[in-house]
């Protein structure tokens, strides 16, 4: 039986006696609405943890004062049933004041480049917002190991330095992005799009598959390639793109040559979604 929780108290009442027992914490922290994503999580965690620990939380500090906090998509009873078949044992559901009750003043910042280009730049204050979030989770939890998805590359980015630099005992995951089977990136904020809107949203995956291709018949001009692939977005009139970058997979530094694993990320607009996407391009030898 999967159990469900609301406190930070009663949570770590729960996980105590399991660590005492020797077992291994697997974590995946989320905001619900599952999806085979999600799910792919917790089955990597339960492959490598005794106890699977799932948290679900609409975090409001990662969420900027135009962004979609209050519609964002929620099905409590659903997400259940999804978690306990992928085999979590504890389902972590705090309410914003158990996280943050009155008074509430710390925040986790991770500086420089990695937090504040991509989606930090069109987003201020989201990583911030992640970062203390997932140090709150991983403190009350203490987990062996937290699951993230590459589908948000840029947090396991920022979630692996702020583990690295505040020395916070803990393996940081990444799992493969998991697609439809048409492409699109699995995101619960796929929810918003309407049937156009979600035959427009291919261009995104479409554009990462064709710049495999591109790197593969010999470009390794990043400028070129990106301005390749921008102007093939920009041709599907449903689609506001918001970036498509070139870059470090590691530092998320821009890159003028393709010499080296290179990241691909993209960010577009579609109707009320704001969808990300990416993909790693291997080439010589790396
Ligand atoms: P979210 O609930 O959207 O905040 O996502 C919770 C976790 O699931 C994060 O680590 C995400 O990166 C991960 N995730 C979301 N979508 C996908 C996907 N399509 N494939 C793999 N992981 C995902």
């Amino acid at each position: 039986m999967m159990l469900e929780i609301n406190t930070v108290k009663e949570l770590r009442e729960a996980i105590g006696p399991e660590k005492a027992k020797g077992k291994k914490i697997g974590f995946v922290p989320t905001m619900g609405y599952f999806h085979e994503g999600h799910l792919a999580l917790m089955r990597e965690a339960k492959n490598r943890a005794g106890i699977v620990v799932v948290s679900i939380f609409v975090n409001p500090t990662q969420f900027g004062p135009n962004e979609d906090l209050d519609k964002y998509p929620r099905d409590l009873e659903r997400d259940r049933g999804l978690a306990e078949g992928a085999g979590v044992d504890i389902l972590f559901v705090p309410s914003a004041a158990e996280m943050y009750p009155d008074g509430y003043a710390t925040y986790v910042e991770v500086a420089g480049d990695i937090a504040d280009v991509l989606c930090g730049r069109s987003r201020p204050g989201h990583f911030r917002g992640v970062a203390t979030i997932v140090a709150k989770l991983l403190n009350i939890v203490m987990p062996d190991a937290a699951f993230f998805g590459e589908k948000d590359w840029q947090q396991l980015v920022v979630i692996k330095r702020m583990v690295h630099d505040i020395n916070m005992d803990v393996e940081i995951v990444g799992i493969p992005t998991v697609r439809e089977a048409d492409g699109l990136a699995m995101s619960s904020r796929n929810a918003y799009l309407n049937p156009k809107e979600r035959e427009a949203a291919l261009i995104l995956s479409r554009a990462l598959r064709l710049a495999h291709d591109i790197v593969k018949g010999g470009e390794r001009d990043a400028a070129r390639l990106s301005k390749a692939l921008q102007g093939y977005i920009r041709a599907e009139k449903h689609v506001e793109l918001e970036y498509l970058e070139v870059c470090d997979p590691e530092s998320l530094a821009p890159v003028d040559k393709i010499a080296a694993d290179t990241l691909v990320a993209v960010a577009a607009k579609i109707g009320k979604a704001r969808l990300i996407d990416n993909t790693i391009i291997h080439v010589g030898g790396s």
